[in-house]
């Protein structure tokens, strides 16, 4: 796929924008901070990002465009159906024991009744790449959008990414291209996300109440939580709101007459950029405050059933027969919109005992991925790595919690990445963009559904997993051919 410019640039050209790219995005608050020091902003850089926007075949970003709200819809829907998320989540639950607790904290507070909150808070990004399996021409419809997965926790990165537009429009105008910066699609992701919370708080209806965001000790990617903080309080700065960690919650959170407090605080909306791995739970205690926040009447982003509708299994199940047809009744546009929703899949295998999952990717790990149950990047396996996992695992039934997927063959692009204390130079690389969205559901109900805007990530051809956290994979924006 062609770049937006012609590369290579000529050295002194490509050295003074890089170095006004990456003063733009110091100036613009483009920033982490440094992997040294996650505790503290006294030193803060700017985020790795692409010199200049990447090319994304047109139709395709408007296809994950417009399928953002109905993805709201079906998890809205999955997450209203028990009978669904315990056939589903059954198997794996045997043998993982994360996935159990999530569940039975689902099970009771929803099955037993508990006075909770009958209105939600969901913040997703879905996540695709472009499939070229059927041929990389992109006048053809041969170029596909495939889901790689849909989050439902702690989907970051709408706040770097609304503002990687705005820094690739700069360096374009540096380099004579001011006809392609504007021609660039707007993602106004992290404003939007915050008309949502600021939507769900008033619903709450106390204006004294706070927003917590739940969040972890090593905040390396704090900026990003911070756009989002600041944008909501653009909008109503008489929304309090706090960051505290599990830990506080877990040692100073109480219920009183139902409602969450902590620190004097009665807690509107909890919302969590943490809590989603094994690892964020190093006792019982944690379980049992995700539990009391669970019960309480404090907005939940998201609600535990939520979470449970963003697993992989839940995600492997969905192109079964009937399987998105089963939550229609919540569609407004009925079949046109199982069709638009499942257009997005790739093909996904379990690996249940007596079925063929895993007999298949034996033969031919190549073409496909292997995942586990998990959240935040770097827990896939590909290639010959599949092979020794399933071997290593044999019959052994912990075998369900894995679930196989199609390998997407992604378009491969070139381009420039600006990181600190690396070379700048002309990698080939490959995107994932990813679409945010919230939505408030209030029983059946869904009084506000929103598509908010979009983020890229690119990294390198030869990295598997693009894990921005896991520091291979920068930000970038889509250039529409
Ligand atoms: P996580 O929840 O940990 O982010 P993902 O399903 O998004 O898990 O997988 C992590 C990364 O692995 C993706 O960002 C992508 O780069 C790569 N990946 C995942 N699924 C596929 C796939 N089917 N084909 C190719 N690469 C994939
Ligand atoms: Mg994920
Ligand atoms: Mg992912």
């Amino acid at each position: 796929m062609e770049p937006c410019i012609s590369l290579p640039l000529e050295k002194s050209l490509l050295d003074d924008v890089v170095a006004q790219s990456k003063d733009f995005a110091n100036v613009h608050g483009i920033v982490m901070r440094r992997r040294e020091t996650p505790l503290s902003s006294d030193v803060v850089c700017f985020t790795p990002h692409t010199l200049v926007p990447s090319p994304v075949p047109k139709k395709l970003f408007y296809q994950s465009v417009d399928v953002q709200n109905d993805f709201h819809l079906l998890m809205h829907g999955i997450s209203r159906d028990y009978q669904f998320l315990k056939s589903v989540l059954s198997s794996s639950m045997q043998h993982d024991e994360f996935q159990k607790k999530l569940f039975d904290i689902y099970e009771e507070v929803y099955i037993n009744n508990i006075p909770c909150q009958p209105i939600m808070l969901g913040m997703l990004r879905c996540d695709y790449m472009f499939d070229c399996s059927g041929g990389r021409d992109i006048s053809t419809d041969k170029i596909q959008l495939k889901q790689v997965e849909v989050n439902t926790i702690a989907s970051g990165l709408a706040g770097l990414g609304t503002q990687c537009t705005r820094l690739h429009r700069f360096n374009l105008e540096n380099l004579g291209k001011s006809e392609i910066a504007s021609s660039l699609p707007e993602s106004k992701a992290v404003g939007k996300m915050a008309e949502g919370f600021v939507e769900a708080w008033k619903l709450y209806g106390n204006n004294k109440a706070a927003i917590l965001f739940l969040i972890e000790e090593l905040s390396w990617n704090i900026m990003d939580q911070r756009w989002l903080e600041y944008e909501i309080r653009n909008l109503d700065k008489s929304i309090p709101i706090i960051r505290r960690l599990f830990k506080d919650v877990v040692e100073r959170a109480k219920i009183e007459d139902n409602k969450l407090i902590l620190d004097n605080y009665e807690i509107a909306i909890v919302y969590y950029r943490y809590g989603y791995s094994p690892e964020h739970y190093p006792t019982e205690k944690e379980w049992e405050a995700r539990l009391m926040v669970e019960k309480s009447q404090t907005i939940k982003c998201p609600p535990i059933s939520y979470h449970l509708a963003g697993s992989k299994k839940i995600q492997q199940e969905l192109p079964r027969a009937g399987a998105v047809e089963r939550f229609q009744k919540y569609f407004p546009d009925g079949e046109v919109t199982v069709k638009r929703i499942r257009n997005t899949f790739a093909g996904l295998y379990t690996l249940d005992m007596n079925d063929e999952g895993s007999e298949t990717a034996l033969k031919n790990p190549n073409i496909y991925v292997l995942k586990p149950q998990r959240e935040g990047g770097g827990n896939n396996l590909f290639g010959e790595d599949i092979k020794t996992k399933l071997e290593q695992i044999g019959e052994d039934k912990s075998r369900a919690g894995y679930i196989l997927m199609d390998k997407i063959e992604p378009l491969v692009v070139t381009n420039y990445t600006v990181q600190s204390e690396k070379d700048v130079e002309i990698r080939k690389m490959v995107s994932e963009i990813g679409i945010f969205g919230a939505i408030i559901s209030n029983g059946e109900n869904v009084p506000f559904n929103s598509t908010c805007g979009h983020i890229l990530r690119t990294k390198t051809v030869s990295s598997n997993e693009g894990s921005f956290a896991g520091g291979s994979a920068v930000i970038d924006s889509p250039f529409l051919v």
